[in-house]
């Protein structure tokens, strides 16, 4: 079995065809899958599909993309996710590569979402895009170790990735691993130490190969899983195993 530990299925593209979505998962053995929420106007969406279906989760959290929106604080995400089905906090971090100019609104909300994340228990779900030193340093400045989380679509170096290992963070990897040309991250991936892997689709962005291009599904999970396989030089079965294992132990869920 197989999880997609980071989907947007409540993106309008995904959410009208959620059945078919469903279905897709059950026959391709992906068994859980991970709502990550991307403000606070469409949480309420997201908490929705996490309590109409049990085998999916949701995170409470305000991507750094999202520049006109409500600004979140430590305790009112901290209230948010004060809720069985919320798992995690995030996505949250920060993006130099999408947006520009003074960015400090994003380092304050990102230090924000792991205040909150250390009171309310739940790890942290990271994206960080052409901002590695900085998200490193805000995550060490605020001890973001002590919570731990998930850099999620990883597109750094060894470098970036050790250092959140040392954090006690896991590394999740999207369809951009099965990418001809994404060397570094592959790399990455066959020098991972097994227990703080993890796989995602991020749908309904980049699909991985052989559906490129196309909006991407949960169920689209396995062949992220299947290159890691294939790099690692173990089997499917093993990687399936581990990367659900760790999913449960990070997100303490059963
Ligand atoms: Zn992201
Ligand atoms: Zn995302």
């Amino acid at each position: 079995m197989f999880i997609d530990s980071h989907c947007h299925l409540d993106f309008p593209d995904l959410a009208a065809q959620l059945p078919e979505l469903l279905q897709n998962m059950q026959s391709g053995q992906v068994t859980h899958a991970l709502c990550v929420s991307v403000n606070l106007e469409d949480f309420p969406r997201v908490l929705a599909l996490a309590e109409a279906h049990p085998h999916l989760f949701a995170s409470a959290g305000v991507h750094p993309d999202y520049e006109n929106v409500r600004e979140p604080d430590a305790a009112c995400l901290a209230e948010l996710a004060d809720h069985p089905k919320v798992i995690a906090i995030g996505e949250t971090g920060l993006d130099y590569f999408r947006l520009q100019g003074d960015l400090e609104w994003q380092r304050e909300r990102f230090r924000q979402h792991i205040r909150a994340a250390r009171q309310c228990g739940k790890p942290l779900i990271i994206h960080t895009r052409a901002a590695s030193a900085d998200t490193l340093r805000i995550m060490e400045e605020e001890g973001a170790d002590r919570i731990g989380g998930v850099m999620h679509c990883f597109t750094e170096s060894w470098e970036v990735a050790q250092r959140a290992l040392e954090m006690n963070f896991y590394i999740s990897f999207s369809g951009i691993v099965t990418f001809k040309n994404a060397k570094i991250v592959k790399e990455v991936a066959q020098r991972m130490p097994a227990e703080r892997i993890l796989i995602e689709t991020d749908s309904p962005y980049l699909a991985p190969v052989p559906y490129r291009g196309k909006t991407n599904q949960p169920a689209f999970v396995r062949h992220v899983a299947e290159e890691i396989a294939r790099l690692r030089e173990v089997s499917l079965e093993e990687i399936a195993s581990t990367t659900t294992n760790n999913f449960f132990n990070l997100f303490k869920v059963a």
